[in-house]
């Protein structure tokens, strides 16, 4: 009769344990891609294009591009391919520092300007610059959006939509491979 009685408690107590080692693994999988992203720096020995201070736009062929990015950047940047959600290096990552675009080096976003976003990808409510980004319509998949594009080099970064939140309301979902991030110095 007791080994009945106390038998719930010990479903508790067994679904609280698997419960808070769930959320210990989620924290610490958080705390180590933060912490990754701290000592994160920037190396395009194949790119001789990447800066972070020329912004003179950039004219390439879809062959050149090609042979300067790596292949999922190539897919994304140069043909709108999209990394599957929760995937990438950068939706959950809120620390300090700037995002510029993974294939050219432009200036894209301030961590400041990001906000969690639910669907899995990061999320910015505003561009860091009129000459970070641009926009250019996309009717692909069946669906009316607008794509943006990185304004450098042209290449594609993600989508925005206008279910952001204040003070602008948009929503710019953009794709963590389309990005690189540097970290703020202390
Ligand atoms: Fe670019």
């Amino acid at each position: 009769m007791e080994a009945i009685k106390q038998a719930p408690l010990k479903i508790i107590f067994i679904l609280s344990l698997s419960m808070a080692l769930a959320l210990n693994a989620c924290g610490q999988s958080k705390n180590d891609n933060q912490m990754a992203l701290n000592m994160e720096t920037v190396s395009k020995p194949k790119n001789p294009y990447y800066s972070h201070t020329d912004t003179t736009k950039l004219h390439l062929t879809d062959a050149e591009w090609k042979k300067i990015l790596p292949e999922d950047l190539y897919e994304v940047s140069r043909h709108a391919a999209t990394e599957r959600p929760f995937t990438g290096k950068y939706w959950n990552a809120d620390i300090k520092g700037t995002y510029y675009c993974a294939a050219c080096g432009n200036e894209l976003f301030r961590s400041e300007a990001k906000f969690a976003s639910t669907c899995g990808w990061p999320s910015f409510f505003e561009q860091e610059n009129k000459n970070s980004t641009v926009f250019r319509q996309d009717s692909s998949l069946g669906m009316i959006r607008t794509e943006v594009l990185c304004a450098r080099c042209g290449g594609h970064l993600g989508h925005i939509f206008d279910d952001g939140p204040p003070p602008t309301g948009k929503r710019y979902c953009m794709n963590s491979i389309a990005m690189d991030f540097v970290p703020d110095t202390p």
